[in-house]
């Protein structure tokens, strides 16, 4: 008991040169004795805001620039135990919005090429079945000169007549199918929602926030809450790959698109359940709000109904 009053003690402000600052709102704490800002409301333990050493997270992307691919996946696999990785970071320790940005970014790379290595098996056939076509009507001109003569008389070449009609690489009716059928399907509406979604709960965030005695925390701390919520959609992608890809292999499917559009209208509620337990953990572990649960779901109800709206819009022009 003793020791965790000395932990907790105050510091000595006539020893101490340097500015404190509440770490949600920069009110100077100069001369203060409880743990509380009376500006904001936050309330935090001394040692945090005092100690240069825990100025640092272990692993988190923000603040390992020296190691972007370990501290991405550490923050990626960090964010499965939320209460762990919310008490874990704390608002004192500084805020880097340019590498959030980019831990966005690498975020929703991810999703896209998760969402397009289901049609990699096709793809690898599709090739295969090319290079095999080529290879037949290569032998025939062998075999038959005339149809040679004609290749070269009408396209140059052998080569300019193959490349024409069975060309090579991944071509452009290739990557159209891929597009039509993930892009085309129920899936796009799906994807459109995991992007506006984060975007309109920072929004319906900032403006409850305002209507809530917190309105001095910064954006910098919602916007962090956010996106370390927001990597969710990595798992909703390779969640819904596995799924498409099991269901595929189980014949029950046309294409690949199908398969990961059916995938993703089951996996992407429960993630998106997800989504919004993590932030649950951010607004009562980081955030400290008084009522987290209740914050968090009168701010999901508004991006949900704001997304919906924005994707109706969007496909059917209303
Ligand atoms: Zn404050």
């Amino acid at each position: 008991m003793a020791d965790e009053q000395i932990v907790d003690a105050p510091p000595d402000w006539d020893t101490l040169a340097e500015e404190i600052r509440c770490p949600m709102c920069d009110y100077n704490l100069r001369g203060l004795i409880e743990p509380r800002c009376p500006e904001c409301g936050f309330r935090f333990e001394w040692p945090a805001l005092l100690d240069p050493t825990r100025r640092a997270h272990p692993y988190v992307f923000e603040h390992h620039p020296e190691r972007n691919v370990r501290s991405f996946i550490q923050t990626l696999l960090g964010g499965l135990r939320p209460t762990k990785f919310w008490t874990s970071l704390h608002p004192a320790q500084p805020s880097r919005p340019k590498r959030l940005t980019a831990y966005v970014c690498v975020t929703i790379a991810l999703l896209v090429m998760t969402v397009f290595s289901v049609f990699v098996p096709l793809t690898i056939s599709d090739l295969q079945s090319t290079a095999q076509f080529r290879r037949r009507l290569q032998v025939s001109a062998k075999r038959y000169p005339e149809r040679l003569d004609w290749a070269v008389s009408r396209y140059g070449s052998l080569k300019n007549y193959l490349d024409i009609i069975a060309p090579t690489g991944i071509n452009q009716p290739m990557l159209r199918r891929m597009l039509d059928e993930t892009i085309g399907g129920p899936q796009r509406k799906l994807l459109i929602v995991c992007l506006i979604f984060p975007i309109a709960t920072f929004a319906a965030m900032m403006i409850f926030q305002i209507s809530m005695s917190r309105a001095k925390v910064s954006p910098r701390h919602v916007l962090r809450c956010v996106v370390y919520s927001f990597d969710s959609v990595v798992w909703i992608g390779m969640v819904s790959l596995v799924y498409a890809s099991v269901t595929l292999a189980g014949g029950n499917m046309p294409n690949p698109g199908a398969a990961l559009g059916d995938a993703m209208i089951i996996v992407g509620p429960i993630g998106g359940l997800f989504f919004a337990y993590r932030l649950y953990v951010a607004y009562r572990c980081y955030l400290r709000f008084d009522r987290p649960f209740a914050t968090v779901l009168a701010t999901q109800v508004i991006a949900f109904l704001a997304s919906l709206r924005i994707a109706t819009a969007l496909f059917m022009g209303v």
